[in-house]
């Protein structure tokens, strides 16, 4: 595989780009390659935009350099988007359109094609940031870059737990706990610190969770009173889906939030048997196998039906 470097040109105007909601991959992966290109090209222009990271990830150096305006944004040489395709990373979307190439990094099985002139996909990478680690020179990292990635690598793999984690994996997070920084407190303070308003609600979605298929399933849904009552956003409702699937006999968990009038957003864990990506992608969303989403319209009702029929005849052997 070719190091990203052997793509650009020294004097370069380059963006990097994010998906929209940022998770940990996300602002790792865009965090690290940022400070990797300044790094390696001095002289070149590298901007990166993320929408409006979470504060958790403010101890992730240079992060307040991240954009997310880029109404003025034009005239970009390279544009470089990682964890995502094209069709969610928001404010970067006249960037990508407009640039004179584009580099496409991610690791999702639904984007298996890629969508850049040059494409670094890998749907057996753990993360897009163990995907972009490969793709340095160890000459530019240093400690800040190896901290981005490596929570970008904790996040995805639920600190080393999915099965997306892999000999690789460890092998790149055990070269970046070589650079020196205190991983143990940044899995707290990103990964598994939660406010009081998140576990609440939290609970409360758990409480009101519903098994169905004889257990195989559970589903929970938060309505937007209810995110208003607790005063919490989308970015505080995740974990929710993750506490769902642990329950013994379950195959598939749903989590749904309201993000509109009859509009819901979905995600979905498998334990193995599901394959959740093709459901999302059915509904025009994506992901992993075992990790997916989408965004759904009508009643909760309406989309309970619709994802429960893909699901069970999947775990029928009706469905792929
Ligand atoms: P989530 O359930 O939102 O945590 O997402 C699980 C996985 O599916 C992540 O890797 C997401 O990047 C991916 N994903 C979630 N929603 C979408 C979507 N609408 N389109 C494509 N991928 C998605
Ligand atoms: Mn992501
Ligand atoms: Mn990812």
């Amino acid at each position: 595989m070719k190091k990203i470097l052997e793509e650009i040109e020294r004097t370069d105007r380059i963006a990097i780009a994010g998906h929209e909601r940022p998770d940990g991959d996300c602002v790792g992966s865009c965090m690290g390659l940022y400070r990797y290109l300044k790094n390696a090209l001095p002289e070149a222009s590298v901007d990166v935009y993320l929408e409006k990271p979470a504060p958790v990830f403010a101890c992730i150096e240079g992060i307040e350099d991240a954009k997310t305006d880029s109404s003025d944004a034009k005239g970009y040489d390279i544009c470089i988007i990682i964890d995502t395709a094209a069709d969610r990373i928001g404010v970067a979307k006249e960037i990508f359109e407009t640039a004179k190439k584009t580099i496409n990094i991610d690791h999702h099985i639904s984007n298996a094609k890629g969508c850049g002139m040059v494409n670094y996909i890998d749907p057996l990478s753990s993360s897009a940031s163990e995907l972009v680690y490969e793709l340095m020179e160890e000459r530019y990292v240093d400690v800040d870059i190896a901290k981005a990635i490596y929570m970008g690598i904790v996040h995805d793999t639920g600190v080393f737990q999915y099965s997306n984690t892999t000999p690789r994996t460890l092998t790149a997070a055990a070269k970046l706990l070589g650079y020196g920084f205190d991983f143990s407190r940044l899995i707290d303070e990103t990964f598994y610190e939660k406010s009081y308003l998140q576990v609440q609600i939290l609970g409360r979605a758990l409480l009101e969770s519903i098994r169905f298929m004889d257990g195989r399933c559970v589903v929970s849904m938060v309505n937007r009173k209810t995110m208003d009552f607790y005063q919490v956003g989308p970015k505080d409702l995740d974990g929710i889906v993750n506490q769902l699937r642990i329950i013994k006999g379950v195959e598939c968990a749903i989590f749904l939030y309201e993000t509109g009038p009859q509009e819901y957003k979905v995600s979905m864990r498998s334990n193995g048997k599901v394959n959740v990506a093709s459901v999302a992608v059915y509904f025009g969303g994506g992901g992993h196998v075992r990790a997916a989403g989408c965004t759904m319209h009508g009643t909760y009702y309406d989309c309970i039906n619709n994802l429960s029929g893909h699901i069970e005849r999947q775990l029928n052997g009706e469905e792929e």
